[in-house]
């Protein structure tokens, strides 16, 4: 792919006026597009498919008019034709490595790792770092130790699992930097407590770049007031298949979008974009050569903030990842996940099953709750009006009338939330 002299680097793309930077986005994305689509087989195919071709796509908006690509849809056109189905955009001697992550979907090395920040190769000299990412088949450990060796860091590949090996390393090569999940962290240092250590004052870990997992902010908190080790940059999120999505920042107040990619969060079921404080599904579009997703849905929700960042980045922030979209379901603007419904039937001990039903008629979205009770003989009006409530308060959406149902209509294995609208 032709590249512009002029480019701007990464951290002058997260810091510009966001109407400056979307024009070079857009630039980018269209450059990616007509890539893909003419080194990428199956980028064609579904372009074609779609009846759409490059240069209906202009603009972020543009990209709306392209299905999104499922991790389901990712793993059927493997299988189909391996390995990447039709997505490598490079002959197959040009890579370095192969990973498979769950699904079980392949993973051709990319070039990009986890998201430098444009740190030069002297950030690191002379620490030691202990890198905790799994080595094995996913690309999680190699990707951060090619990240980590790139700024200049001695690494220790130490991987998973093995505490007490891991509290001897730390402590014999005095390791000054952590890296991997903050509970593993946790864990390593309650091992070397329980083996008779001081921790602050055996070892010499002067930082952590945790992330990984939901609410490590309690743990880094710990690690910072009680230990002294510095947490740095926050939450990454990031997938297998599509490389750094957000980073965090000192400010720790959620993930910035990269700037090597179009991040768009969508409604699962028509994909077209929300605005910024609604949830919904991360779609990605990377600028990557070599295995060009275009639009892929991640299945994760979240929403976008636009709101000033006191780090001084103007890129938009995912606050934190909100669930599967999978499992969730979008009810007249508002996604009901069946942890939500579960809780809330929880409290009902004369309900045995429920499932809650979601059709449009009209053109408006209808919901009915389905019931079986436990007990034949429950008040149902009273029943009905608590339930409302219920609903109302964990859901923020009501339901539009309750079904009683005989035994054997609601099956154990059946869905709890069931969409059967049609567009
Ligand atoms: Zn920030």
């Amino acid at each position: 792919m032709e590249k512009k002299e002029s480019r701007p680097l990464p951290h002058e793309l997260e810091r510009m006026v966001p109407k400056e930077r979307q024009k070079h986005l857009e630039e980018r994305m269209r450059e990616i597009i007509d890539y893909a689509y003419e080194k990428a087989p199956a980028v064609k195919e579904r372009f074609d498919k779609a009846g759409i071709k490059p240069k209906d796509i202009r603009t972020v908006k543009d990209m709306e008019k392209i299905p999104m690509l499922r991790k389901d849809d990712l793993i059927a056109l493997q299988k189909e034709s391996p390995p990447f189905g039709g997505y490598l955009a490079v002959p197959l001697d040009n890579l370095e490595r192969i990973y498979q992550s769950p699904g079980p979907i392949f993973d051709p090395q990319r070039k990009r790792g986890f998201g430098g920040g444009g740190m030069g190769p002297d950030f690191g000299k002379g620490q030691i770092v202990m890198n905790t990412w799994s080595y094995h088949i996913t690309p999680a450990g190699l990707g951060v130790d090619q990240l980590l060796r790139s700024m200049g860091f001695t690494v220790v590949p130490m991987g998973t699992g093995n505490t007490e090996l891991q509290v001897q390393v730390m402590r014999d090569l005095k390791v000054h930097g952590f890296v991997g999940t903050p509970s593993f962290l946790k864990i390593i240092i309650d091992k070397a407590e329980d083996m008779g250590y001081d921790f602050k004052k055996d070892f010499n870990l002067k930082w952590a770049m945790v992330g990984g997992e939901m609410g490590g902010e309690a743990l880094r908190k710990l690690f910072q007031e009680k230990y002294g080790i510095l947490c740095m940059g926050g939450d990454t999120y990031a997938t297998a298949d599509v490389g750094t999505v957000a980073t965090g920042c000192d400010k720790q107040s959620g993930m910035h979008i990269t700037a090597d990619a179009i991040v768009e969060i969508v409604d699962p079921t028509t994909g077209k974009q929300l605005e910024p404080g609604e949830i919904g599904e991360i779609v990605v579009t990377p600028f990557d050569e070599v295995y060009p997703l275009i639009r892929f849905g991640t299945g994760d929700l979240s929403m976008m903030v636009d709101e000033p960042c006191g780090c001084g980045r103007t890129t938009p922030r995912l606050p934190k990842i909100m669930g599967r979209s999978g499992e969730a379901v979008r009810v007249r603007g508002m996604f009901v996940h069946p942890k939500q419904t579960d809780e809330t039937i929880a409290r009902f001990p004369e309900i045995r099953r429920y499932q809650l039903v979601v059709t449009r008629p009209q053109n408006r979205d209808e919901m009915v709750l389905k019931v079986e009770l436990a007990d034949a003989a429950a008040d149902k009006e009273k029943l009905k009006s608590a339930l409302d409530k219920s609903f109302r308060d964990t859901c923020k959406v009501r339901f539009d009338r309750v079904e009683f149902v005989a035994q054997g209509i609601i099956t154990k294995s059946g869905k709890q939330i069931v969409d059967e609208r049609v567009y």
